[in-house]
């Protein structure tokens, strides 16, 4: 069997995978088993921060792996608790909670609000907000936070105490918050999954200060936004606002699975030993690739994500066959008048990696794709969308 068929009859028939298979990368360029290089606008899902196997992230995460590859939660080790002062420092947050994964942090990030609300009001004080059209996990609880039915599906029932509101409709809120039985709202200020759809500024921060006003907390999904991916550490900063809990994951250690749910002052507290655990969370090797992530996500990386950008739609946006281009830094999503699978496949084709986000094109390179590069890459999506 050859590895397409093995990959058939022994996974879990849960992805559509695209025909290829990819053996090996540098950066920004990656190879499948004929040979062919490709420029990679993908990065694994916003995961590979500076693409694939970068050499400075090579040697943070094979250093720590010669002297300590895992330890318990039981003992201290240093990479941790250093990537925790790191993010505090960075965020003006107080704590961590290290895990594995984007619905982990998220879950961690349910728990804490929950449990902030039941120790300081009173245990009907539970419902969570999201949003529809977004996307927070896979896990039954995050499934319930995720405002799209069709994930849901098949699944019920789920976790209860979720409610979904529209993005936008702020009085729509507050009629939920009526009776004062919600502890939280969450929300991703640019929805990944759901297209790459940014929240408008002016709802943002109107529900940022109706939640202050209120005690409730808001919390950002930071899983895709977070760490330089739009053009600010945290996507969150871009609307000046500073949620009382962030979740990230992703990106943050750089292509090793490494889940924080960063908490501020207000729920500082709220975990006491014993309420939450993981047994991987916080890991040393993770750690050390997400310390050297955030040492180079300085004010000239997070420009060159926003130049980026601006070469990005300066090149798409008026291009035959695109409607226009959303999102923040280099996390965008092009709408386009071809079929995006069609155009996506024509990429593939011309050797450039692209993926989906609903109906749209979506980018998502690595932060530091050389210039050249990325404009080779954007004269092959350009011709896509045109149907050339
Ligand atoms: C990817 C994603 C998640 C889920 O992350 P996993 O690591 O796959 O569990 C949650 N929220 C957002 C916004 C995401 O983009």
């Amino acid at each position: 069997m050859d590895i397409f068929e093995k990959d058939r009859e022994y996974i879990a028939s849960t992805y559509a995978r695209f025909p290829i298979e990819i053996v090996s990368g540098s950066g920004s360029l990656v190879r499948d088993s004929e040979g062919r290089e490709y420029i990679d606008l993908s990065t694994g899902i916003a995961v590979n921060t500076f693409g694939v196997s970068d050499p400075v992230w090579q040697k943070a995460v094979t250093s720590q792996l010669a002297v300590l590859n895992h330890m318990s939660n039981l003992y201290y080790t240093e990479p941790c608790a250093k990537l925790a002062e790191q993010l505090c420092l960075r965020t003006g947050m107080k704590k961590v909670f290290f895990s594995n994964s984007g619905a982990e942090a998220n879950e961690c990030a349910i728990k804490v609000a929950r449990k902030y609300s039941q120790d300081k009001y009173r245990k009907e004080r539970f419902r969570i907000i999201t949003l529809k059209n977004s996307f927070h996990g896979r896990t039954l609880t995050t499934l319930a936070a995720t405002g799209q039915e069709v994930f849901h599906r098949d699944f019920t029932p789920l976790t209860e105490g979720f409610l979904c509101a529209d993005a936008g409709d702020l009085d729509g809120i507050k009629e939920m918050c009526e009776g004062d039985t919600v502890a939280a709202v969450m929300i991703e200020v640019v929805q990944g999954e759901g297209g790459v759809v940014p929240l408008d500024p002016v709802f943002v921060t109107g529900l940022a200060d109706f939640c202050a006003s209120r005690d409730i907390l808001l919390v950002c999904d930071e899983v895709q936004t977070g760490n330089g991916r739009t053009g600010e550490l945290y996507g969150y900063m871009n609307y000046g606002i500073r949620p009382d809990i962030f979740s990230t994951a992703k990106g943050l250690a750089g292509g090793l699975p490494l889940g924080a749910t960063v908490i501020g002052e207000k729920a500082a507290g709220v975990l006491t030993p014993g309420s939450h655990g993981s047994t991987f969370g916080g890991n040393p090797v993770c750690c050390a690739g997400a310390i050297s992530v955030l040492e180079r996500l300085d004010a000239g990386t997070l420009e060159g994500v926003r130049e980026r950008s601006r070469m990005i739609r300066e090149t798409l946006e008026g291009a035959k066959g695109v409607r226009g281009v959303y999102g923040l830094g280099l996390m965008l999503g092009v709408d386009v008048e071809r079929d995006a699978s069609a155009v996506i496949a024509d990429c593939m084709k011309n050797g450039v990696l692209v993926i989906k986000a609903k109906d749209r094109v979506r980018l998502l390179p690595a932060l530091n794709i050389p210039v050249d590069l990325l404009k080779k890459a954007l004269c092959v999506l350009k011709r896509a969308c045109a149907g050339a």
